[in-house]
């Protein structure tokens, strides 16, 4: 099989992969695979990215509300809070990053613990 030549689907003629026109009879002549489509658009890099930093904001605060029994899991939420500011949501990735450190503070001091052990 010749990878290097195709068929004129007017005249039949055998041409150049990459011929646009046929030698023959001129007809124009599709692209090979990866040339110029036009398919739909392509997806959106915007949304993926906007949709992992939410998955970041879930887990930044549950690690963090975690963080208020087991301090060392709060240095997962200041990571996560990063993140999500890494990913443009700046405002809701301090709240967290500030919250993280509250939180990690209040269960390294056992406020937590004094909390809900007095309910
Ligand atoms: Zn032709």
């Amino acid at each position: 099989m010749d990878q290097g030549t195709k068929i004129c689907p007017n005249c039949g003629t055998k041409m150049a992969i990459n011929a646009e026109i046929c030698p023959k009879c001129g007809a124009m002549q599709a692209q090979p695979m990866g040339g110029y489509t036009t398919g739909p658009a392509p997806v959106q890099p915007q949304v993926q990215s906007r949709k992992k930093s939410g998955a970041f904001l879930l887990w930044g605060w549950l690690s963090a509300v975690v963080s208020l029994f087991i301090p060392l899991v709060g240095i997962a939420s200041i990571v996560l809070g990063i993140l999500t500011i890494r990913n443009k949501h700046v405002a809701a990735g301090v709240v967290l990053l500030v919250a993280a450190v509250i939180f990690i503070f209040w269960g390294m001091t056992g406020f937590a613990q004094g909390l809900f052990g007095a309910m």
